[in-house]
């Protein structure tokens, strides 16, 4: 595993074949040749390959569909042209609105190119739930900062031991030993973030890397073996913490990892249930650093719950002895109204699979994946996420992100 550079190197899709939009052009029989499309069309969807007469296959992709544009349709004389759904793009969208085929090829655009288009980012899923009916207000008085100066830094740390993510997130798949968990590695090692990691991929992950992993463990019968729970640099602590019934268990489970391990980070891994705001108030209270509300397939109801988490720490006078990170971030905006509920912090894990060539958390990254493409897509996706993250706190004249925790009056509710 050779480390890489926090910079944007564009990747081509070694695997991704083809590109796909949501239009597709049809050129009927009846086409003249005339060439008329080929001008008006502003993205070149349309064009003549040299020593043809006829039009070639029309590049759908890049076509902007009736609403945005639709300026070959009325131009041509022959009424040849009729612009279609992409039969391809629907698949990309999950049945409930929550990863849209629009977020997933900006995805795959972030990670190819490192770059997102601040006129038009896709942040807003189709959901009508949850952060997809949320949005940053921009105070009209307020002067706006340059971007580059935002410090988008936040601590994880909370009692004495300091831990910085470099950016508002960390990476939350966990998972089997493979490519793509090398990948999260690495990537997270070169940003300066942090990523969850099961014992396997702890073994398997060499020394330089290891420093960015947070071990998952299952409590005082741990997968991982004692010698990895002393050694790793930040433990995750993952269910079966869901009921308030666990809440003994999870003290005792502190404690001993406390005794093994006592200058490891602890982080209280939860799944996103109606629970989770008093049990993150209980691993507060027996000592957690950070609690992690897992994201899950379809995290609508992370947001509220974000904010009843923040509400309760608060409530217990816990509020800044604990990191609070969010998980199921799709885009980077989902992360800044995370952080406006009341989070430190966002977590990611289908956006990643999707940088690495999955498809919207139904298709993982393949298991031929080389490691080294797939942490240089990582890499670009985030510093696109960061480009944008700057971009929004300037616009609300906020120095660094951590003054964004728990502004409720920067977000309205749009749908
Ligand atoms: S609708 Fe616009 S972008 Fe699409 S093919 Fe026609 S001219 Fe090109
Ligand atoms: S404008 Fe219509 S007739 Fe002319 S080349 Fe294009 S599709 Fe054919």
């Amino acid at each position: 595993m050779e480390p890489i550079e926090p910079r944007t190197t564009p990747q081509p899709a070694l695997h991704l074949r083809h590109a796909i939009g949501p239009w597709r052009p049809v050129v009927a029989p009846t086409c003249i040749d005339c060439g008329l499309c080929v001008q008006v069309c502003p993205t070149d969807v349309f064009y003549v390959q040299p020593g043809h007469r006829h039009l070639a296959a029309p590049r759908d992709e890049r076509c902007l569909g009736m609403v945005a544009c639709g300026a070959c349709v009325p131009a041509c004389p022959a009424d040849a042209i009729t612009i279609t759904p992409g039969p391809n793009w629907a698949a990309l969208d999950n049945s409930d609105g929550h990863m849209t085929g629009a977020i997933t090829a900006s995805i795959w655009e972030m990670a190819a190119r490192g770059v997102d288009s601040p006129e038009d980012p896709v942040n807003v899923g189709a959901s009508g739930r949850g952060f997809d009916r949320l949005a940053l207000a921009v105070p009209g008085d307020v002067p706006r900062l340059i971007p580059e100066s935002v410090d988008l830094r936040v601590a994880l740390h909370h009692r004495g031991r300091e831990f910085w993510a470099a950016l508002p997130v960390v990476g939350e798949s966990g998972g089997a030993d493979s490519p793509a968990a090398r990948a999260r590695a690495v990537s997270a090692h070169a940003l300066g973030t942090f990523t969850l990691a099961s014992a396997a991929v702890f073994a398997s992950t060499p020394a330089p890397y290891k420093d960015a992993l947070i071990l998952e463990v299952a409590g005082a019968s741990p997968e991982a073996g004692l010698g990895e729970i002393a050694c790793a640099p930040a433990l995750a602590l993952c269910p079966p913490f869901t009921g308030l019934h666990a809440l003994e268990d999870l003290a005792a489970h502190l404690d001993w990892l406390r005794l093994v391990n006592p200058g490891a980070l602890l982080v209280v891994s939860l799944d996103a249930a109606i629970s989770a705001p008093q049990v993150a108030v209980a691993a507060a209270h027996a000592g957690a650093h950070a609690v992690h509300l897992r994201g899950g397939a379809r995290p609508v109801q992370m947001a509220g719950l974000v904010h009843l988490t923040h509400r309760g720490l608060q409530a217990a006078g816990l509020r800044d002895a604990v990191a609070l990170i969010a998980g199921g971030m799709r885009t980077p905006l989902d992360v800044l109204k995370a952080i406006a509920l009341g989070a430190d912090a966002g977590a990611v894990d289908q956006a990643e699979q999707i940088a690495m060539g999955g498809i919207g958390g139904r298709v993982g990254p393949a298991q031929n994946l080389d490691p080294a493409w797939a942490a240089r897509r990582l890499v670009n996706m985030y510093l696109a996420w960061a480009a944008e993250w700057r971009r929004a706190l300037a616009l609300l004249s906020l120095p660094d992100v951590r003054a964004l925790r728990g502004r409720l009056d920067l977000l309205v509710r749009v749908v």
